[in-house]
């Protein structure tokens, strides 16, 4: 907190009431000086922004675009072309027949969704409750059941997959829901040819996993797409095992 400074202003710049009061200028000070928001207000924003009304228990805010409420996949399409072959039950969607895409491409977003591995553990390693949030297609927020189940740090629950580990493990036990809270700003080229690092930040059941850390336009292993793109599907992955989805909303950032 900025310390005030014992401002007096010279007697010829004060009028006859603040000759009378010279400690109001200093006063003032002092108050603007302890209540930074004061100081802001000076330079506010000269839009207002858009009032959002936030959802209850989960529920998306009023300007999410829904891509998944539990009864259908209409906002999807099979990775191979044609419906998703996912098998929609008790509000969730569970992995089966191959990946899935959305019709809708996206730039940056704001993403949030539902996930649970299986609750009959399977596997181990990379191939336990494997699956994954590919944004734009290309680049992975790994899903794994990575309950007290050791693998590769880049390849575990949270990871950015192949390029950067979670900060920490905050997986629920297996067949538990758990939330992805993810903030996406995809490469860009810039007019010299070079690629502009984008950003992940993602929370995992509330718990900063990643903290704002550089994509720079390299695609994930097995990424259906390439290259850096202004806009590109999010696709969920099929890895052989039955993991589950739900409440899936996107906010878009620009
Ligand atoms: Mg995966």
């Amino acid at each position: 907190m900025p310390q005030a400074l014992p401002v007096q202003p010279p007697a010829e710049f004060l009028t006859p009431t603040a000759m009378k009061y010279p400690f109001i200028p200093a006063a003032l000070t002092t108050v603007l000086l302890a209540f930074p928001a004061f100081q802001f207000s000076v330079s506010a924003a000269e839009t207002e922004p858009p009032v959002v009304t936030p959802g209850v228990n989960g529920a998306p805010p009023s300007d999410a675009i829904v891509l998944f409420d539990g009864k259908d996949l209409s906002a999807w399409k099979s990775e191979a072309g044609g419906a998703p072959g996912w098998k929609i039950e008790n509000g969730y969607a569970q992995v089966s027949g191959g990946g899935i895409m959305t019709r809708e491409e996206f730039g940056p977003i704001q993403l949030h969704l539902e996930w649970a591995s299986p609750a009959e553990v399977k596997g181990d390693g990379q191939g336990r409750g494997n699956s994954g949030v590919y944004f734009q297609g290309r680049y992975e927020i790994q899903v794994l059941d990575s309950y007290q189940n050791k693998t590769y740090f880049n390849g575990q629950a949270g990871s950015f997959y192949g390029h950067n580990a979670p900060l920490v493990n905050a997986s629920r036990k297996p067949g538990e829901w758990q939330t992805y809270d993810i903030i996406f700003h995809p490469p860009t080229t810039g007019a010299d040819g070079k690629t502009i690092p984008g950003s992940f930040t993602v929370l995992h059941n509330g718990v900063l996993v990643q903290d704002h850390i550089p994509v720079n336009g390299d695609a994930t292993t097995a990424a259906k797409f390439t290259g850096t793109t202004p806009k590109g599907p999010l696709l969920l992955q099929d890895h052989g095992n039955p993991v589950r989805y739900r409440n899936i909303w996107v906010r878009k950032l620009n």
